[in-house]
């Protein structure tokens, strides 16, 4: 296929140029080139940017297991709408990739279903269920890194055990920090919301705590580590200094701590995830961390969920929201139209960054494959979950207005995401 992209803001290599783009077959030709016999697709009738594919290291694609929440064809289709061509699967599926068998099932649904680039983790404990290794050696060529996401690692001696082994292997260990001890059966933060509702509260202490453990364990193993989904202020100030002593320590967080805190949140269940949404004073800590480098990246721990399982308020609904299709407008919005990021930043942190972290991910550079997508940021729209390809319906940004829609996403020079309107 022959396409040309024309007028667009095209991201190159952390600049921006007026231009054009010509895709040829799976391969990105050139920019400003003629393409003869090409299909030609005009943006020039509002503000639209060409962007690498973004890359997302913390989705939950729920098969094998959970299809009656998503699959993997429904959750990459979400995927390619919010922008997002690379994806790192989290484990908690059942089978759980924790041995080679188990890791096939879940590669050959990749293989046959994913409309973008998926790329598994595998369990750092056998079944996930926190007491001995899985078969980290066996299955490492085959995985992004190692994660018992959805679950903290509760023993000491395992998650030494687990590093040391990572590093030999030459992975990253990607952590759910949670320590069971002073998690206080909470549904909601340890903060306002918690006391005006009268539901029980998790303390920051369980995250920041096994943060702080882990930190001493890289630091001790050389272990590459990285943190999933900082949602506490105490947390950011302990991997800032750890990476001032040198720990090889990255981490990400999420669009709903950058941009919510308690004193917004409703009794719905499309509030409800965990970690929770924290304080007014722990997402500012988390825009600092932005901003001074503390934090790498940005996920959007997609974690859908069936209509039935979020009915059931604060309380009683299970933890996750979608965020594919949402999280570049929610913070172009949030973070980029009010002054806060510059939009260069915004794209280190979907891509540059989890990219060079994890080994995924290639430019938008002539000569490289044809993976990127295409926003027009002008026009507002509002939020509506009937309209996500996800089969996850639940968000805490469901009704808002923002700005950033998705028109044209490609991978590997197929279109995988296309606006009608395009
Ligand atoms: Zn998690």
């Amino acid at each position: 296929m022959r396409l040309l992209l024309k007028n667009l803001t095209i991201y190159d290599g952390g600049v921006f140029r007026r231009g054009s783009v010509a895709v040829c077959g799976d391969r990105i030709l050139g920019f400003d080139c003629a393409l003869d016999g090409a299909t030609v697709l005009d943006f020039g009738f509002s503000n639209c940017y060409a962007f690498p594919g973004f890359a997302d290291v913390h989705v939950h694609l729920r098969e094998p297991g959970f299809s009656y929440k998503e699959t993997i064809q429904t959750g990459t289709k979400a995927a390619a709408r919010g922008g997002f061509t690379y994806l790192g699967a989290m484990p908690n599926v059942n089978p759980a990739p924790d041995r080679p068998s188990h890791l096939q099932l879940l590669t050959d649904l990749i293989e046959t279903q994913a409309v973008v680039n998926v790329y598994p983790y595998g369990t750092i404990t056998a079944g996930q269920a926190g007491e001995s290794l899985s078969e980290m050696e066996a299955i490492a060529p085959y995985v992004l890194a190692f994660s018992d996401d959805g679950k903290g690692v509760q023993s000491d001696a395992c998650m030494e055990a687990a590093m040391k082994k990572a590093k030999a292997l030459g992975k990253i260990i990607a952590a759910h920090c949670e320590d069971n001890r002073f998690t206080n059966d909470g549904v909601v933060h340890d903060g306002v919301l918690a006391r005006k509702l009268r539901l029980r509260g998790i303390p920051s202490q369980s995250e920041w705590r096994q943060v702080r453990r882990d930190l001493q364990l890289a630091e001790k193993t050389g272990c590459a580590y990285h943190v999933c989904h900082v949602s506490c202020k105490e947390s950011v100030e302990l991997i800032r200094q750890a990476k001032r002593k040198g720990v090889n320590v990255t981490c990400e967080t999420a669009p709903h701590y950058l941009l919510l805190d308690d004193l917004l949140l409703e009794d719905d269940g499309r509030f409800k995830m965990n970690p929770p949404i924290r304080s007014r004073a722990d997402r500012k800590a988390l825009i600092d961390g932005i901003l001074d480098g503390t934090i790498d990246m940005i996920a959007t721990d997609h974690a859908p969920h069936a209509p039935l399982e979020k009915k059931g308020g604060l309380a009683s609904s299970v933890n996750g929201v979608v965020g594919l299709e949402t999280a570049f407008p929610v913070l172009y919005t949030g973070l980029v139209k009010t002054g806060i990021l510059p939009l260069e930043k915004l794209i280190e942190l979907l891509f540059e960054n989890p990219s060079q972290r994890f080994s995924i991910g290639t430019p938008l550079s002539p000569g490289e494959p044809a993976t990127l997508t295409v926003f027009e940021v002008d026009t507002p729209y509002t939020i509506d979950p009937d309209e996500f390809c996800s089969l996850g319906k639940s968000t805490p940004f469901e009704g808002w207005q923002v700005y950033g829609r998705c028109l044209l996403t490609l991978c590997g020079g197929n279109i995988v995401w296309k606006e009608r309107l395009v």
